[in-house]
């Protein structure tokens, strides 16, 4: 989508922090942490987040999901909270699905 910013960092027109990628996948820092460790984990489909997911992207999800506990165990975060907001009345301000990976001094309130 032309107008969705983490395509555009998907696409390479605007930088990011990279943590990781492959060819479903890119991890990046927060540009606002709310922890010591604070990393997106976006899919390179532009899906909307989990209300829009359909069974074609089961393995996508469980891609997703090792991806974060392999990572997390190669930079030894350790203890970590995973949290996805689907849709603005759950606070999603970026209409591009991403899970939110926290750990360290992990601030609660505000994420
Ligand atoms: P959400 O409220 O779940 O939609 O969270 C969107 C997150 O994306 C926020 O935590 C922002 O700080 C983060 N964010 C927005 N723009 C960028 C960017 N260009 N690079 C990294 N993180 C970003
Ligand atoms: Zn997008």
């Amino acid at each position: 989508m032309s107008d969705c910013i983490f395509c555009k960092i998907i696409a390479g027109d605007m930088p990011c922090d990279k943590v990781f990628e492959d060819e479903q996948v890119i991890v990046f820092k927060d540009i606002n942490p709310k922890a010591k460790t604070h990393w997106l984990v976006v899919p390179k489909e532009h899906v909307v987040n989990l209300q829009e997911v359909e069974d074609s992207h089961q393995s996508l999800l469980g891609h997703m999901a090792l991806t974060i506990s392999r990572l997390a165990r190669q930079h030894e975060i350790g203890d970590y909270r995973v949290a996805s907001n689907n849709g603005a009345g759950a606070g999603q301000i970026v209409f591009h699905m991403h899970w939110h990976v926290l750990s360290g001094a992990v601030d609660i309130s505000t994420l």
